[in-house]
């Protein structure tokens, strides 16, 4: 009776204890079936005796096809070395924690994943199996890699920027710059990260202007400012800064970039396009007077004027009017050149003849000068525009005299070389020193020279007579020593046959209508 009274009770805690057990498993197992990342467990020799939902869909298995098999299934050659070697260290240390993995599909597609893996060991350190925890992590790989790209992309972009791009933290200290900022100011990349207010291309005499620029810029009060900056050499330089705030979730300035432009040649630019008004308006003005001077003496003095003075007065206004229109004709031509649209009306051309007109046209303004013309009998035909090449001719001409007060002889000669016709023109003038030679054949370079004072000229001529040889295929150049004259040569290219366009050369060739 006793013995059945303790029989009972112990029967019913086992049978209580198994329920509990049993209980517990099962919610464990619910829990682990719907857990969202995989859940594997192999035994010692690495097959599968458990896997959860996940961990099958993962692979694109069922939890009934993967059991039993090898955990290799899951693994390309030489990620399953990595998994053995995880597997190892489990079995040595007791776990692994988050390895990155790359696993096999059913398909054969691989995905990357973190592994974390545990043993399983009974009372005696046997292993009775391997436990591990997957997370598919393709998704945040694939964040990961755009956001990678993104930056890639964008320091691309920054460090293959014409402008330069300088990042300020909230106190102003330089957190990057970009290889064209660096190159501007001439300050490298170290000595300006890191570096405060006052910025050492701020120039001290702008240090207040500049600063206030500052905070108007981070205060968001204004985007775009015209300021001067210094290179490191101590030159200032004018710039225009473009800035934008960066801000954080709470509205807070995590940092102030800005792009800068370097407007120096824009300046320059604008100077010239003055200096060019004020001296054409100035030359137009100038030679408009003599014209209307000429003409208004001549119908007001109509009665009184002899014969011979009325046509010196016409003849005046005439030459007047005729230089006018070769400035307007230059001014044209450069202009057309500028804007890319000089059409050649090219031909084959008698270098003869065009040379025969334009000293007629000179001489007829009595030139006291002697042009002699020295060509060689037979002379090739160029591929040409033969109103171009007058200009050129006349331009050279003209200038052959201007620059020769002491009189003297000017000449004209050509001679074939290989494929191309060197035609020069050469004085007995002032000549040009071997550093102002290098001046030449830019707008508005005229050399100062004290015997030809009064001279006049809008320093055009060179740069069309080079446009314009150019435009054709030719060079243009200039041998001279002061006082002693000068030679202007220029090039361009022979025909063999009618058609035959010169390769080079920056205009389009069109036929004269
Ligand atoms: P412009 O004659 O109208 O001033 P150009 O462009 O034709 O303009 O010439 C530019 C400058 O080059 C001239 O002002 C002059 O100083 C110099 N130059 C040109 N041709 C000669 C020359 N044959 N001899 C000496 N100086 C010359």
């Amino acid at each position: 009776m006793v013995e059945k009274c303790w029989r009972i009770p112990e029967a019913e805690k086992l049978k209580n204890e198994r329920n509990q057990t049993e209980e517990d498993l099962e919610k464990f197992k619910i829990i682990a079936d719907t857990a969202t990342y995989g859940l594997a467990i192999t035994n010692p020799e690495g097959e599968f005796v458990y896997v959860n939902e996940s961990y099958a869909r993962m692979h694109q298995y069922t939890s009934e096809e993967l059991i039993g098999k090898h955990f290799s299934v899951l693994y390309d050659e030489e990620q399953f070395k990595v998994a053995e070697r995880l597997k190892n260290r489990a079995a040595h240390v007791g776990s692994f924690v988050t390895e990155e993995v790359w696993h096999k599909r059913k398909d054969g597609a691989v995905f990357p994943t973190l592994m974390t893996g545990h043993t399983v060991k009974d009372d005696r350190g046997k292993i009775l199996h391997f436990t591990a925890t997957t997370f598919d992590i393709t998704e945040r790989k694939q964040t990961e890699e755009a956001l990678r790209r993104e930056k890639e992309f964008s320091q691309g972009l920054i460090a293959s920027m014409q402008d330069g791009l300088f990042v300020l933290d909230s106190d102003g200290v330089h957190i990057d710059v970009n290889p064209a900022f660096c190159k501007m100011t001439g300050f490298s990349r170290r000595e300006l990260i890191g570096v405060g207010i006052p910025h050492p291309y701020w120039p001290p005499e702008h240090y207040e202007e500049i600063g206030r620029a500052y905070r108007k810029g981070l205060a968001g009060e204004s985007e775009n400012f015209e300021l001067n900056f210094m290179r490191k050499n101590g030159e200032r330089f004018p710039v225009i800064v473009s800035s934008s705030r960066l801000k954080d979730g709470q509205g807070n300035i995590i940092s102030y970039f800005a792009t800068v432009k370097d407007i120096t040649e824009h300046k320059k630019l604008d100077q010239l396009k003055d200096e060019f008004i004020s001296l054409v308006s100035h030359e137009l003005r100038s030679q408009l007077t003599i014209i209307i001077g000429a003409l208004n003496t001549a119908l007001s003095e109509e009665k009184h004027l002899t014969r011979d003075e009325m046509r010196r007065l016409l003849q005046d206004a005439s030459c007047e009017a005729e230089s006018l229109s070769r400035l307007v004709g230059n001014l044209l031509e450069l202009s057309r050149s500028q804007a890319k649209c000089l059409t050649l009306f090219a031909e084959p051309v008698d270098i003869r003849n065009v040379v025969k007109n334009v000293v007629k046209q000179i001489t007829q303004w009595n030139t006291s000068h002697q042009i002699v013309v020295d060509f060689p009998r037979k002379l090739p035909s160029v591929f040409a525009d033969q109103l171009r090449l007058e200009r050129v001719l006349y331009n050279l001409l003209e200038n052959a005299i201007k620059y020769s007060p002491q009189v003297g002889e000017i000449r004209v000669f050509a001679k074939p070389e290989s494929r191309h016709l060197v035609i020069g023109v050469s004085d007995q003038g002032i000549g040009i020193s071997v550093s102002d030679q290098a001046k030449l054949f830019k707008l508005f370079q005229r050399l100062e020279d004290p015997r030809v004072e009064g001279v006049k000229g809008a320093g055009l001529g060179l740069m069309v007579c080079q446009r314009l040889v150019e435009a054709h295929g030719g060079r243009i150049w200039v041998e001279s020593k002061p006082g002693q004259g000068s030679t202007f040569f220029f090039t361009l290219p022979l025909i063999a046959k009618e058609h035959d366009i010169p390769e080079s050369g920056s205009a389009s060739y069109a036929r004269r209508s």
